[in-house]
């Protein structure tokens, strides 16, 4: 029998091992599966090359809980080792400062296992001893038998084996009973083992039997050994694809479409992705994207080796390549995971490039289900945002598609204002927003629909992107001003007429902390509303944003602005004018002479005092004169307030106003239904 000690520096591993991997330990059946797929793989490549030249027999690997005994074991039939294998293999594990090493890297146990050879030794995570049973596939090998029970010492003698291949017989320690349990193994071999390419089995089929389900002589078949991904795309149907989008994620809707990715220079990678159907929600999917490394499921925390927009899809990626067992941070500076991640960006753009293109139909139903991820693509990532310029699609009220070019030509013509600027006018909500939507469409201006999560941000970014093109949102001003053509006409009132008005409207406005409303005059269409209530587009943007990002909240705690823009051309207002003058003009009028010949006094006064003494001071005569003048305006605003209150209709435009922006609530949604049934 041979005796010896493990050939590593550090003087006791194992407690290391168990300490430190303590949080992952279940990967040691992974690690342990692996090892006994690849002794199969290892085997059928001899025999295809004639190099083993014995039966190969039933190759699958099995996972053999037994509770009585306190044991898991796994066996495969593959090449098996010899004692010199062992000794080679097992007995030096080539690295020093192993526990330096692990310190360093505690935070992942896939840091170590795997990247130094370890993958064995994670059996000691859960096993207080540690059992080999192998037979090599070499004529005249000898069975051997190995045993450590966690010290670096170990014994090997030769055994009796009657099958060619290896059994890893773990004693279960006590604080890991839960792998004894059939339930958990079948649970972690779901997990980590059911694409492997060799057929895994543990435990038997059950039925249901006399109300309850019951084992039958059947081996249960873990894996699935020929994965979708793993098959070339031409012998593979659609029907073929859901279901296997199905079997990754039972319970979910048909994905939309998928992408078959196969590359093998300068890395091999293959894969599919899928497009689930992601409506208006952002967050981190449940599902996600899993990561595999020749057909072993490694992790579904794919930062860094997909690209963050990606994280949106499903699927699997299987790649040898990615050096799946170091630390994160590793892998996101690993140039050969930047290349993968370029090159998946790549792929999935120009796979919806060819959707689109084949079939424009079905790209478009699929629009408003993929707009998000597109969306977020392209604000995210500068070299998907390039490709994507050419597919990303406008859709407008009329649920009409558009590209980019498309939309540009569309628009060119009748939007393009004074400046040469082409106007994207845009509705956030068709039902709200519909009156001024009408009336853009009226002017023969096409209103495009921007309310998904990200358009805010899209709109931005497009406007960077596309040569001389501004949005602006249908509400943030009157449809005749959206897009400024010429200078604006005025309201063609006198300066007394529209300070009157102003009074009169200022005076019955409502006023609340939450909202300033900044009344002005225009001659606007005479078919046009009374009253139009617009809201500056970049105060509403500067408001929007402070509302989903930290750190802005001055803008977000400033009072919303509106402009209400009264129509002077409009009947109603004109006999509003008319009526108010009349009703005036006599107790007005005088004030207003006052008004305006002490200001013009005061004008004289204070052009005289400049020219004798530069002073800041306000002179005894100044200051009467400015008292008249505050006196007989307030007066004026008395009256005209008062007067105000006595004319329903002054209120009734307002609030109609404010009905057709959705402002009119509460109190005063219910005076407005009296006052109309009184008017009727
Ligand atoms: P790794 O698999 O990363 O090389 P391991 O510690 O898991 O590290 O295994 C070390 C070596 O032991 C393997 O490379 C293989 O040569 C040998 N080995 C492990 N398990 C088996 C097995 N079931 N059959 C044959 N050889 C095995």
């Amino acid at each position: 029998m041979q005796k010896g000690q493990i050939g590593v520096t550090t003087e006791n591993i194992f407690p290391v091992i168990k300490k430190f991997l303590y949080s992952d330990h279940e990967i040691f059946l992974r690690e342990l599966v692996s090892n006994a797929i690849d002794a199969t793989q290892k085997l059928k490549t001899l025999a295809s090359f004639g190099e083993y030249k014995g039966e190969l027999g039933e190759m699958r690997v099995e996972v053999k809980v037994d509770k009585e005994a306190g044991t898991l074991t796994v066996s495969d039939h593959g090449i098996g080792m010899t004692s010199d294998d062992i000794d080679k293999y097992i007995n030096q594990i080539a690295f020093s400062g192993a526990e330096e090493f692990l310190n360093k890297y505690k935070d992942t146990a896939n840091a170590i296992i795997g990247h130094f050879g370890l993958g064995f030794y994670s059996a000691f995570m859960v096993a207080k001893k540690v059992e080999i049973r192998s037979l090599s596939y070499k004529e005249g090998a000898e069975a051997v038998k190995w045993e450590c029970d966690g010290s670096p010492e170990y014994t090997m003698e030769p055994t009796e084996k009657a099958t060619r291949g290896t059994d890893i017989i773990l004693y279960i320690d006590d604080d890991n009973k839960e792998f004894l349990e059939q339930a958990r193994i079948d649970a972690l071999l779901k997990k980590y083992c059911r694409f492997l390419p060799v057929p895994v089995v543990s435990g038997k089929e059950q039925e249901w039997k006399d109300g309850k389900y019951v084992d039958t002589d059947k081996d249960k078949v873990i894996n699935s050994t020929e994965p979708t991904w793993t098959k070339k795309p031409s012998e593979l149907t659609d029907e073929d694809y859901r279901n296997f989008y199905h079997e990754l994620y039972p319970g979910q809707e048909d994905p939309l479409f998928w992408i078959h990715l196969n590359v093998d220079y300068p890395f091999t990678l293959t894969g599919i992705l899928f497009f689930p159907k992601i409506k208006s929600n952002l967050e981190i999917r449940k599902d996600r994207i899993q990561l595999y490394c020749n057909q072993v499921y490694v992790t579904d925390s794919v930062e860094g080796v997909v690209p963050e927009f990606m994280m949106l899809l499903q699927g699997v990626i299987d790649s040898p390549d990615i050096p799946l067992n170091v630390s994160r941070s590793y892998l996101q500076s690993d140039t050969a995971v930047k290349k993968i991640s370029g090159y998946i960006t790549k792929k999935v753009a120009s796979r919806l490039d060819e959707l689109f293109k084949a079939n424009r139909a079905d790209f478009e139903s699929k629009w408003d289900d993929i707009k998000i991820f597109i969306e977020y693509g392209m604000l995210t990532d500068e070299k998907f945002c390039d490709a994507a310029m050419k597919f990303v699609l406008l859709k407008d009220t009329e649920e009409k598609y558009y590209t980019l070019d498309e939309y540009r030509t569309l628009v060119e013509a009748s939007q393009t204002d004074k400046d040469g600027n082409i106007v994207y006018i845009y509705a956030t909500d068709p039902v709200a927003q519909y009156n001024y939507i009408h009336a853009a469409n009226e002017k023969g201006y096409n209103v495009l629909l921007m309310d998904g999560q990200l358009d805010g941000h899209f709109i931005s970014m497009l406007e960077s992107k596309l040569d001389k093109t501004r949005f602006v949102r249908v509400d943030s001003d009157v449809a005749e001003n959206l897009i400024p053509k010429e200078t604006k006409k005025d309201s063609g009132l006198t300066p007394d007429q529209i300070s009157l008005l102003t009074n009169l409207f200022h005076s019955q406005v409502p006023k609340t902390e939450k909202c300033d409303f900044l009344v002005s005059f225009e001659s606007l269409d005479p078919a046009a509303n009374p009253i139009l209530i617009t809201q500056n587009e970049y105060m509403r943007r500067m408001k929007d944003m402070a509302a989903t990002q930290p750190g802005m909240s001055f803008y977000a705690e400033l009072p919303d602005n509106y402009n209400m823009i009264v129509n002077t051309s409009q009947p109603v207002i004109a006999r509003i004018l008319e009526d108010a003058q009349k009703a005036l003009d006599e107790k007005v009028g005088p004030l207003r002479a006052t008004v305006n010949s002490d200001n013009e006094k005061l004008t004289a006064l204070r052009a005289e005092i400049k020219d004798n003494k530069p002073t800041d001071e306000q002179t005894a005569q100044e200051k009467e004169l400015l008292a008249a003048v505050d006196k007989a305006r307030k007066e004026q605003e008395t009256i005209i307030t008062d007067y105000a209150a006595t004319q329903p209709v002054i209120k009734q435009v307002i609030d109609i106003a404010l009905l057709g922006n959705g402002l009119l609530q509460g109190r005063d949604l219910s005076e407005f239904i009296k006052r109309s049934i009184a008017l009727l």
